[in-house]
């Protein structure tokens, strides 16, 4: 079957716009399975000739800063118990954030191939945005703008290539 590629990150970084990019229409009817999430939404992609499926996470929208970070975090775990690359979203425009440190120990740990995609970088004069998530300890940071789809071609470079 497929490799998956998981998308994780905060609510509000850009995760569906990516992916519904990514997907165009192919999204994939998933049945539920009793005890998993409903909270996931599978579509399939091809890039450089590789099939995959991929995963956009956080769908439902939950209140209260707890709550949304239980819900980041169990969507991390999921993500690296099945995925084979995982996508960490950011935000160029908030800059990074306490929950993105702690999503990223989590990553870490997994000893998973992460890629950073820095979203919201919506155009040349932010490109200097990305540096800060280097810190982050993935590698290099991919700049990307769901909106203006810019940089989705390197994003799916660089994840493709750890697949
Ligand atoms: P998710 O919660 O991570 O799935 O994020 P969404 O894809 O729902 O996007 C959250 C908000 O960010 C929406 O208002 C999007 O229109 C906006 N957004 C997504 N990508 C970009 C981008 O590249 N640049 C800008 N400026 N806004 C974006
Ligand atoms: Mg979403």
């Amino acid at each position: 079957s497929r490799p998956i590629i998981a998308i994780v990150g905060r609510p509000n970084v850009g995760k569906s716009t990516i992916f519904n990019r990514i997907i165009g229409d192919r999204l994939a009817i998933v049945e539920d399975k009793p005890g998993i999430t409903r909270d996931r939404i599978y579509g399939t992609g091809e890039w450089n000739g590789r099939a995959f499926s991929i995963v956009d996470t956080g769908g439902i929208e939950i209140d209260g800063e707890d709550e949304i970070m239980k819900s980041v975090r169990m969507q991390a775990e999921l993500a690296i118990e099945e995925a084979d690359v995982i996508i960490f979203m950011v935000d160029a425009k908030t800059g990074l954030t306490h929950a993105d440190d702690e999503v990223a120990q989590m990553l870490l740990r997994s000893r998973k191939p992460i890629v950073v995609a820095v979203n919201k970088v919506d155009n040349f004069s932010r490109q200097d945005d990305v540096y800060e998530f280097y810190s982050l300890g993935f590698g290099d940071p991919v700049p990307i703008s769901g909106s203006h789809g810019i940089g989705i071609g390197d994003l799916l470079d660089a994840a493709v290539e750890r697949l």
